[in-house]
């Protein structure tokens, strides 16, 4: 059964620009610092961005050319430290081809 009748919030990856309710996404929040954390439960109050659940889209705006894309998400300058953090959270997930392989999108 498709969950898309609910009325889900659409949010966009800010890697790969793919949308869809927002659980299908792990949700970065600038704090007040400047710092940058994982926002799990999406309840952090601050600027936030969007990532796929998948590792691609983490390495793309971590690790590749287009870390431009996170700093103007969040309109801040992402700290190595935060970056290295970030990296190390999006390592835990699988790529995307994986993912499609286990029928889990
Ligand atoms: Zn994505």
């Amino acid at each position: 059964m498709k969950t898309s009748r609910l009325r889900v919030p659409e949010r966009t990856c800010i890697a790969c620009r793919k949308t869809g309710p927002k659980l299908n996404f792990v949700r970065l929040v600038r704090l007040s610092k400047g710092n940058i954390v994982v926002d799990e439960e999406a309840k952090k109050a601050g600027r936030g961005a969007y990532l796929c659940r998948n590792r691609e889209c983490w390495e793309k705006v971590l690790t590749t050319g287009r870390k431009e894309q996170l700093a103007r998400a969040l309109r801040t300058n992402v700290s190595q430290e935060n970056r290295t953090a970030l990296v190390q959270y999006g390592m835990t997930f699988p790529y995307a081809e994986a993912v499609a392989e286990r029928g889990l999108e």
